[in-house]
């Protein structure tokens, strides 16, 4: 079976400052850092991570929202890195994103009405515009008695579910979901989800679905990527990532999850500092600095990304072999 969407060694660097002195050196912050992975028709991929780990930038990447440094993005066979604009502009109703603040990102001068059938404006859809909008406010869980409305008057998970209509109105393939929870109240952020899900498989939708938090993708993701300082440190099936996590990260990232039986002890896992700058990130592994784990290798060396079984792939010396052979 053909992927639906290929990302290979994407990479998104931003210049900071022009340099100084002599050599005049050009820094860059490498938001992503050569990631890459594959996506099937109707899978959720979690992308996982701490704020300003380039989880965003990655999203945004691939729908050209922001132009790539270099990489691959290759949808239903085609590297659309390669489109010109106006090519792409035709490719994205068929990517859409659903944004963490459904405030900031719907018109407030806007009625719900307009505001969904916006892009089906744009893309000048030939049928009845109205019939259309009333189908996908319906779908979404909310009535037609919303549609004269603007966006203040309704709750962020309301506002949420308006958001997802609007990404609906052309029938895409894949929708990049960047963090549409993490605003919400816990017991919105599970009705959101479930509404996700039922999209999901009647459409046969595929997501990419970002969140902070790993308890939030375990339930709508097949597959999960955690990344740490604009790479994937750790990616693979769900039950994998939960049940056998490798990577120091992934594992204290999980250690923070309340267990939800009472009496259930866990250990947490509190890492020390904070995120380094992605300006002029550690040399070897960029976790060193916090990994309860690290090796002498691992201030030297980055290491490479390795399959362990069943796609799942970590980056981590642990498992390269170096530490194996007590380097
Ligand atoms: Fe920790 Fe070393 Fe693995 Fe990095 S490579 S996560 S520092 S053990
Ligand atoms: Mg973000």
């Amino acid at each position: 079976m053909q992927p639906l969407l290929e990302v290979r060694n994407l990479k998104k660097y931003f210049p900071v400052g022009k340099g100084f002195g002599p050599f005049k050196e050009k820094r860059w912050l490498k938001a992503v850092d050569d990631v890459s992975f594959t996506l099937y028709k109707g899978e959720t991929l979690g992308l996982v991570g701490e704020s300003g780990c380039g989880k965003s930038t990655t999203g945004r990447a691939i729908l050209r929202l922001i132009e790539p440094t270099s990489g691959e993005v290759i949808f239903e066979g085609e590297n659309i890195l390669t489109l010109t604009q106006k090519e792409m502009r035709k490719k994205r109703r068929e990517m859409q994103i659903i944004f963490q603040d459904p405030f900031a990102s719907l018109d407030p001068r806007m009625t719900v009405a307009e505001i969904i059938a916006e892009p089906l404006r744009i893309f000048k859809y030939k049928e009845n515009i109205k019939k259309r909008v009333e189908e996908l406010i319906e779908k979404v869980g909310l009535s037609r008695s919303h549609l004269d409305r603007y966006p203040h008057e309704f709750s962020g998970g309301q506002r949420q579910r308006i958001g997802i209509a609007r990404a609906l109105a052309l029938n895409p393939k894949l929708i990049v979901c960047d963090e549409p929870v993490s605003a919400l109240d816990v017991s919105v952020q599970a009705q959101v989800i479930n509404l996700l899900e039922d999209l999901q498989k009647e459409y046969g939708l595929t997501y990419i679905f970002i969140a902070h938090d790993l308890s939030v993708v375990k339930h709508i993701s097949q597959r999960v990527a955690v990344m740490y300082l604009g790479k994937i440190v750790e990616s693979g099936p769900v039950d994998l990532i939960f049940n056998n996590p490798k990577h120091p990260y992934t594992i204290a990232l999980l250690s923070a999850i309340p267990v939800p039986e009472p009496g259930a002890k866990k250990e947490r896992i509190i890492l020390e500092g904070d995120v380094p700058s992605p300006i002029n990130p550690p040399a070897g592994c960029s976790f060193h600095p916090r990994c309860p784990d690290k090796k002498p290798i691992c201030t030297e060396v980055m290491p490479e990304p390795v399959e362990l079984e069943n796609g799942h792939v970590v980056r981590c010396h642990l498992y390269s072999g170096e530490v194996k052979r007590g380097i």
